[in-house]
């Protein structure tokens, strides 16, 4: 058994739709990047190349690439499961956790476990994504960006 930790974060900006987790959630402002800047998949990505010792995902899809302009995250998580699939381990399960003021994500979390499953081709009960506020402090308190973290625990097949 081996664990992997991932973090990412990206600044809301209008003119972009909000993506987490591969759910695209309606709000005045979304989250910038050079794919769809979805950093929930995104921290998951790296908490799943981080447990089977595989760099980064700034290493796998640099964003001076423009294969990877506004591609769909799940398309990249699909990439590192792949990967992970090739060197012979098995995803086990992820716990995440998403830091964003506005707007609230509760109705949204249960979809994005399930796109998340999906991708990662595990139970459903081996994904848990959790959202919370940042008591409006520092960069998500002010509206300027989200956060995300993620475990990721994997075995050898
Ligand atoms: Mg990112």
């Amino acid at each position: 058994m081996r664990i992997g930790f991932g973090y990412d974060s990206h600044r809301l900006v209008e003119g972009r739709p909000l993506v987490l987790g591969g759910v695209a959630i309606p709000h005045n402002r979304g989250l910038s990047g050079h794919s769809d800047a979805d950093a929930l998949l995104h921290a998951i990505a790296d908490a799943v190349i981080g447990a089977i010792g595989d760099g980064d995902i700034g290493r796998h899809f640099p964003d001076t690439d423009a294969a990877y302009k506004n591609i769909s995250s799940l398309d990249l998580l699909r990439h590192i499961k792949n990967i992970a699939d090739k060197k012979g381990y098995k995803i086990h399960n992820v716990d995440t956790t998403i830091v964003l003021e506005k707007p609230k994500l509760a109705g949204y979390v249960q979809d994005m476990a399930l796109n998340i499953a999906k991708v990662l081709d595990v139970p459903i009960t081996c994904i848990n994504v959790k959202a919370k506020t940042n008591e409006g402090m520092g960069f998500v308190g002010r509206l300027e960006g989200a956060a995300c973290f993620a475990v990721c625990t994997v075995e050898e097949k």
